[in-house]
């Protein structure tokens, strides 16, 4: 078993009032409707929001309709809308623990690690802020002596954007500064789970110098608020974050309208080790991949696909650093992994464990829920001797849970990685470069780590291959992303022929 942090009681008893931010006010919901977050490492009730219906999603999107057609904000110079990104990231750093804490509390994760999440998220709204004084088109004089060509970039419009509970501040970080940065307006909702942080987001931006009816924010469910979000004629484009399901869901309603989407979706990510390996390296990365953000990370490297010759001895090894790690209350600065994010979660994630191992394969670690008496918990989990058609091979569990295969050859160890239908992230490990390189171009993913895993930086582009969605988040042209192409083509002097 792992070093168990028994949760305790939250001293600050206060539950926190959320309203929505529409049009510049914050605002209760028109059917005076809210909504509760029970924490999951705790047990009790820690945030109350207003929620939305379809009518404040209506409002919502008028207000940002409105801010985009009439407004200031898209055309504010290029350096105007910086400086208020930067004020913002500022204000997000001013406010970190607070940030920090609503996301501890509300989605369960360690505090230690969410610092280190909202320090990340503030670099993004910088390199945001400086993406956007270098947003340009082009121009062609080389058309003929009659005519040029000058291709502009303008902000696409309106911008529904949708976030997941697994990273609430983080993930909202990587999307609504872009999306200001081209000039546009939003409407967003966070999850009805974790929406505090995204409502603090909302007045650092209002202090920041955003004007009213430029970012909205709504707290509702999929069904009553998502829903219209992707299917309004007034909105332009989606930038959807969250299950696979929701994403088809999402680009059939984009289709209504042929909205632009961009989906961020979920994963089952390979890491390939070959035998000349650093293996000391590797186990380290394995444990941290695998039970960082509890396995509730679309990023999770929660298949290993090991050469048979070491498996062995790596499956002891993961087990032997997995006792160390620490789980349990959210709120420790030493927890390493903290709750699930509700009860029909962790039944999910403990029902996948005993499925697998009815069809045969071997639970080497773990397995089993943690009952700490209060909020849900599950035991970082190493299943043995899976199989590719094993459902925990090829679906996305979403919780602490490592499934280990094995392979003989590199075409084996290709083929396996690939035969999933989701394609977001894949590690390689490796001394041999050249087998990095060969197997890292083969493997159909977004980004493919060398001999590491899950380093990000706002500078790389991130996203996925295939089910794992449609479209890349940061990155030098994550600005242009929420822009629209126009090509301006023009006659010089007289026409002639
Ligand atoms: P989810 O799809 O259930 O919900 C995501 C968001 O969509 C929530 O705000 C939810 O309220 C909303 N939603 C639900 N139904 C909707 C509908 N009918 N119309 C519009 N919106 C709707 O996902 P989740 O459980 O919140 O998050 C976990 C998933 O997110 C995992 O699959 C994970 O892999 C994925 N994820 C992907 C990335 C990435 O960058 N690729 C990052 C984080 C999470």
């Amino acid at each position: 078993m792992p070093v168990l942090v028994t949760p305790r009681k939250i001293e600050d008893t206060t539950v926190r009032e959320f309203s929505m931010l529409i049009d510049g006010e914050w605002v209760g919901g028109a059917e005076g409707r809210t909504l509760e977050r029970v924490a999951p490492g705790h047990g009790v009730v820690v945030s109350r929001y207003q929620q939305a219906g379809a009518a404040d999603a209506e409002r919502a999107i008028r207000a940002a309709r409105k801010a985009f057609d009439e407004g200031a904000w898209p055309r504010m110079t290029a350096s105007e809308r910086s400086g208020i990104l930067l004020k913002a990231a500022t204000l997000i750093e001013e406010r970190l623990d607070e940030i920090s804490y609503l996301d501890a509390v509300e989605a369960g994760k360690p505090i230690t690690q969410v610092k280190g999440e909202i320090g990340g998220a503030a670099d993004i709204w910088r390199y945001a802020a400086a993406l956007a004084r270098d947003l340009h088109g082009e121009s062609y004089n080389t058309l003929g002596d009659g005519t040029l060509g000058v291709v502009l970039r303008e902000a696409i419009g309106v911008v529904s954007i949708i976030t997941p509970w697994n990273f609430p501040f983080l993930i909202v970080s990587q999307k609504l500064p872009f999306a200001l940065a081209a000039g546009c307006t939003c409407v967003v909702k966070p999850s009805e789970l974790t929406s505090g942080s995204t409502l603090v987001l909302g007045e650092i931006l209002i202090e920041a110098g955003v004007p009213a009816g430029v970012v909205n924010i709504l707290v509702g469910t999929g069904p009553e608020v998502g829903a219209p979000m992707t299917t309004h004629p007034a909105v332009d484009m989606i930038s959807f974050t969250g299950s696979t399901g929701v994403g088809k869901l999402t680009m059939a309603n984009a289709a209504q309208t042929l909205k632009k989407v961009s989906l961020e979706l979920g994963g089952k990510n390979p890491q390939i080790v070959f035998p000349d390996a650093n293996i000391d390296e590797f186990v380290d990365a394995a444990v941290f991949g695998a039970w960082f953000n509890a396995g509730e990370c679309c990023n999770a490297g929660s298949r290993l696909i090991l050469h048979k010759s070491i498996a062995d001895d790596v499956v002891a090894r993961v087990a032997q650093l997995s006792s160390a790690v620490k789980v349990g209350d959210p709120l420790d600065p030493t927890t390493q992994v903290g709750a699930i994010i509700t009860p029909q979660h962790l039944e999910k994630i403990s029902g996948y464990v005993s499925g697998a191992a009815a069809g045969g394969a071997n639970i080497a670690y773990g397995g089993s829920a943690i009952d700490f008496g209060m909020g849900q918990f599950m035991a970082p989990t190493i299943l043995d001797k899976v199989t590719p058609d094993m459902a925990v091979a090829r679906e996305e569990v979403f919780g602490p849970v490592l499934s280990v295969l094995t392979f003989e050859t590199t075409e084996e160890a290709i083929r396996i990685a690939n035969a999933i239908d989701y394609g977001l992230s894949a590690g390689v490990w490796s001394r041999d470069f050249d087998t990095c390189l060969t197997v890292g171009r083969k493997v159909r993913a977004g980004t493919v780590w060398m001999n590491t895993f899950m380093d990000g930086a706002a500078e790389l582009p991130f996203g996925g291959y295939r089910q794992s969605g449609l479209g890349r988040e940061l990155g030098r042209h994550a600005v242009e992303d929420y822009t629209e192409t126009k090509t301006l083509n023009m006659h010089i002097g007289a026409r002639t022929g």
